[in-house]
């Protein structure tokens, strides 16, 4: 199915950066769903196939390593891009986050249009978007 907007998905437990980063991708013409925590982000993206994540890591419960983990090992959701949002801004975690399988890294706080490039380059990278 053709759809004329790309649908992000973002999953970010701080309401306050979820408006921040929602706003701006809607201004720039994406299609936003969001959930709040990492098993409603993983159900979400199974039943809606975004065309990318944007996922914070330190989420109440399972944290967004996990999360990209188990995406990551479902064929069906394995080939979303997701860029981490995270405030551990070391190297470590950048590791890390390569480790679960994370496709892009973003600090934090976001800058808006910094994310918008990212998920601009990401999704034209896999032809996505
Ligand atoms: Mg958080």
């Amino acid at each position: 199915m053709h759809r004329d907007m790309s649908r992000i998905l973002l999953i970010e437990d701080d309401p306050d950066c979820r408006t921040i980063v929602r706003t701006y991708l809607e201004y720039v013409g994406y299609e936003v769903l969001e959930e709040g925590d990492g098993e409603e982000g993983v159900r979400r993206a199974r039943e809606e196939d975004p065309d990318l994540i944007l996922m914070d890591i330190s989420l109440g419960g399972m944290d967004g390593w996990e999360a990209t983990r188990i995406l990551k090992a479902d064929p069906r959701t394995a080939p979303i891009p997701v860029i981490v949002l995270t405030a551990h801004a070391l190297t470590r975690d950048q590791e890390r986050s390569r480790e679960a399988g994370c496709d892009g890294y973003l600090a934090k706080p976001v800058d808006p249009q910094h994310v918008a490039r990212e998920v601009r380059r990401t999704l034209d990278e896999r032809g996505r978007g």
